[in-house]
């Protein structure tokens, strides 16, 4: 079975080797990915809670903040992404403390370039839960088709077709489901050439009307997070 999904996304890489992060920006960027480089543990921190990510990419040896302890945090803030940790320390001791501490996956380094392609697909599909070249989202209570703009129900409700924009909403909150975003957050990823923040409640009301009251909760002063549909 042919298992090839078109390598797009976001990558957070936590690198502080210059020469690494560079050529791992460089070959992320060619294979298709967005990519956002943190030098360090904090600025992996800072990026990890404030943007949304598709993967981590986490060296493990990390001045000030080792990448098992970044990654700690934000799992403890909520942040589901799944994380491939990268290290030089690879024996089983070391592996299990990297899945112990949150991680879905962990390389040795030297690592080989396809291999963490690969893996890195690995990890989006799971995430994704791509079944028969259909990708689906997961959450309690139902799932969401991207492809065809489907939101089914387990309960046995009628499903929910949703437009280009209610669907591009949806799949923001549901693949993140314990992340709050911020209105200008939610208008940066949706609804780009919006002049302010209203579009988001716009779309937030019709998203409840179709899918009920519970589907989106307002985090009063911060923003929008996934609720239970
Ligand atoms: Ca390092």
């Amino acid at each position: 079975m042919s298992t090839t999904v078109p390598a797009s996304g976001r990558v957070l890489v936590v690198e502080d080797d210059r020469q690494l992060s560079a050529m791992l920006a460089e070959l992320l960027g060619d294979a298709g990915y967005g990519v956002d480089v943190a030098g360090d543990g904090q600025r992996g921190l800072h990026l990890g809670l404030t943007r949304t990510y598709d993967v981590l990419l986490l060296d493990r040896g990390l001045p000030a903040i080792d990448g098992l302890d970044v990654l700690g945090r934000l799992r403890a803030q909520g942040v589901t992404t799944p994380a491939l940790v990268l290290s030089a320390l690879s024996n089983p001791v070391d592996r299990v403390e990297g899945l112990d501490a949150g991680a879905e996956d962990y390389l040795g380094k030297p690592f080989d370039v396809d291999e963490l392609l690969a893996r890195l697909r690995a990890l989006r599909r799971r995430a994704g839960a791509v079944v028969g070249g259909t990708e689906q989202v997961r959450f309690g209570g139902g799932a969401f088709d991207v492809a065809a703009r489907r939101v089914r129900f387990d309960d046995g409700r009628a499903p929910v077709d949703l437009s280009d924009r209610e669907a591009a909403l949806v799949e923001l909150l549901a693949r993140h489901p314990h992340q709050v975003f911020g209105r200008d957050a939610v208008r940066d990823r949706v609804f780009p050439e919006a002049t302010d923040d209203g579009v988001v409640d716009t779309y937030v009301h019709y998203l409840r009307r179709k899918l009920g009251r519970r589907a989106v909760t307002t985090v009063r002063g911060v923003g929008y997070r996934w609720g239970e549909p």
